[in-house]
C-alpha cells in the first residue's frame, strides 16, 4: 500500500513501514483551551496504549503528540515481540528480590498477551507472525542460550523456547554465520507502524482526543496540571508522559535516567520466495547476542527488513543504506547484488541497566520509559499500567517503579561521556 491509499504521509520520515501503513486520518493540532481528565503526552506505544486503556475506563483523553502518531521509535522499529525484560531473568535475579523477578516475568508474559489481544480485538491490521529465532553470534554464547532455555523450563515452566543446533541454525537461517539458537515460538512479531496507528484509532473509538503536530513545551504541577503547546493549553487532573526517546528537555528528573541512542534499519527490495525461504525457512523474526545487535526478518511482501548498527549522537550517518548494508552482508554475503529500497534510523531510550523506567513526577503525573529496546511489548503494557496507576490501583505500577534505576549525571545527548565510551567499548568487542 503507499501513501496515495495509506496515511497522509507528511510529518513522517520515509521508510518501508510508511510506505506500506494503513488508511489513517491527518488529525488536528490542538488550539485554545482544553480540558480533560487525563492528558496524554507522545504518541507512540506508551501514549496510545495509555489512551486506549483509560478511555475505555471513561476517563475524558487528550493525546498530545509533537508530530505524528507513531513518528517516534514506535512506528520505526524492528518489530520484534519479545518474552521477559531487556534483561536476561538469571540476570535479572541476580539484582532484584526472586520474588519481584518473578513478577516481572508474569508481567511480560501478560505484555506479550496484551500486544496479541490488542490487534485481534481492535482488529489491527500489522502482519502479526509467530517466532523470535535467538542466535549465537560466538561460540561462548551457545551456552548462554542453552541456560536460558532450561533456566525458563526449570524455574518459570516456559515450555516454549527449543535450542537449535548448528546444523539446523544454518538450514534455519541460510547463513553459516552463527553457533547455535533457541526458538521461542510464543514471542512475535509485527508491522510497528500499524499496529501503532490501529492504537490510536482504537483509542479514539473508545473516546480519547489525539491531537498531532501538538508540541508540549511545559507543563505545571499541582492538583490541576497545566500542559502548554504554542498553540493551546490542556488543563487534566492528570498527566501522562511516554515521550521515552524523544523526551528532549521536557523534564530533567525524568531524562536523567534515560539515555537516548540511535539504531537503524533498511528493507531490500521484494525477494522472489525462494530467496525469502533460503534467508528465514520458518518466517520467524531473527535476533543475535551481539551487544549491538543485529535483528532481521521478512516483511509482509517478502523484503528483508534487517537492523543493525548503534550511533550516539544527535546525527544520524549520511548514508543510512550503505551504514546497514554492511551488517546485513556479514550475515547474507548472497545479498550483495540486492538492491537496497529504503533505510531509515529512529531513537529509543536506554537505562543504566536496561531495565525500564516507571514513575511519578507529582501524584497525578505518571511517566514510563527507558524500555532499551524491548518497547513493543514492554511498552504497550505500560499502557495499561499507568492507567491502572491513574485510577488508584497501582500495585502493578509499583513493582516496575520500584526496579533500581540509576540516574545518568550530564545532559541529554553525550550525558555521559563515560557512557557513550563505555557503548563503543562493548561494540567493538562485538568484532572479536
Ligand atoms: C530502529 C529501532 C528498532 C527497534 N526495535 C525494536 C524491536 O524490534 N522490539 C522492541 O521491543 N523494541 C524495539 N525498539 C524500541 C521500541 O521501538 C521503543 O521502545 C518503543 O517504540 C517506545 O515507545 P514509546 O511510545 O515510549 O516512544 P516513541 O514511540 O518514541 O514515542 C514517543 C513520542 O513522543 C513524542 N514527543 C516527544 N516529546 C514530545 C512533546 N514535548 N510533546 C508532544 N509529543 C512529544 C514524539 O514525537 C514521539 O512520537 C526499537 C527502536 C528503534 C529506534
Amino acid at each position: 500500500m503507499t501513501g496515495i491509499i495509506g496515511i497522509v504521509t507528511s510529518g513522517y520520515i520515509d521508510s518501508y513501514y510508511l510506505a506500506t501503513a494503513n488508511t489513517g486520518p491527518v488529525r488536528p493540532a490542538v488550539a485554545g483551551e482544553v480540558e480533560a481528565d487525563v492528558c496524554v503526552i507522545g504518541g507512540g506505544f506508551t501514549g496510545t496504549s495509555a489512551a486506549l486503556h483509560l478511555a475505555e475506563r471513561g476517563y475524558k483523553v487528550v493525546l498530545l503528540e509533537a508530530e505524528r502518531i507513531g513518528w517516534g521509535a514506535s512506528g520505526r522499529n524492528g518489530g520484534h515481540v519479545g518474552v521477559g525484560q531487556r534483561k536476561a531473568q538469571q540476570d535479572l535475579e541476580a539484582i532484584v528480590d526472586k520474588g519481584v523477578a518473578r513478577i516481572c516475568w508474569q508481567l511480560s508474559l501478560e505484555a506479550l498477551d496484551l500486544v496479541k489481544d490488542l490487534i485481534a480485538r481492535h482488529n489491527i491490521d500489522c502482519d502479526l507472525k509467530q517466532g523470535i529465532l535467538h542466535v549465537a553470534a560466538k561460540p561462548g554464547h551457545v551456552d548462554d542460550l542453552r541456560r536460558t532455555g532450561t533456566h525458563l523450563l526449570q524455574h518459570y515452566s516456559y515450555e516454549h523456547t527449543h535450542f537449535v543446533d548448528k546444523q539446523e541454525t544454518d538450514r534455519m537461517l541460510g547463513s553459516e554465520k552463527y553457533f547455535a539458537g533457541l526458538l521461542d515460538t510464543q514471542a512475535a512479531h509485527l508491522h510497528p507502524l500499524n499496529y501503532v496507528l490501529g492504537l490510536a484509532t482504537a483509542a479514539e473509538s473508545a473516546g480519547a482526543r489525539i491531537f498531532e503536530r501538538s508540541r508540549v513545551q511545559s507543563f505545571s504541577n499541582g492538583s490541576t496540571v497545566t500542559i502548554r503547546t504554542d498553540a493551546g493549553t490542556v488543563r487534566a487532573k492528570y498527566l501522562v508522559v511516554g515521550c521515552n526517546g524523544y523526551l528532549e528537555r521536557l523534564n530533567g528528573g525524568m531524562a536523567g535516567k534515560i539515555m537516548p541512542i540511535n539504531n537503524f534499519v533498511l528493507a531490500t527490495e521484494p525477494l522472489s520466495d525462494s530467496l525469502a525461504t533460503e534467508l528465514i525457512r520458518d518466517d520467524v523474526a531473527v535476533q543475535d547476542t551481539l551487544f549491538v545487535i543485529n535483528y532481521w526478518k521478512l516483511s509482509g511482501d517478502n523484503r528483508l527488513l534487517f537492523g543493525g548498527g548503534e550511533t550516539y549522537t544527535k546525527r544520524f550517518p549520511r548514508d543510512l543504506k550503505q551504514f546497514v548494508r554492511k551488517y546485513m552482508l556479514r550475515v547474507y554475503p548472497q545479498l550483495k547484488q540486492t538492491r537496497i529500497d529504503y533505510a531509515w534510523g529512529g531513537t529509543l531510550a536506554i537505562t543504566m541497566n536496561r531495565l525500564p523506567s516507571f514513575g511519578r513526577l507529582a501524584d497525578n503525573i505518571f511517566f514510563a520509559q527507558g524500555y532499551s529496546g524491548h518497547g513493543v511489548p514492554t511498552a504497550s503494557f505500560a499502557g495499561k499500567l499507568l492507567a491502572e496507576a491513574v485510577a488508584g490501583t497501582a500495585e502493578r505500577f509499583d513493582v516496575m517503579a520500584n526496579l533500581p534505576t540509576r540516574t545518568f549525571p550530564g545532559g541529554t545527548w553525550l550525558r555521559w561521556p563515560g557512557m557513550v565510551v563505555g557503548l563503543a567499548y562493548y561494540a567493538m568487542l562485538d568484532r572479536f
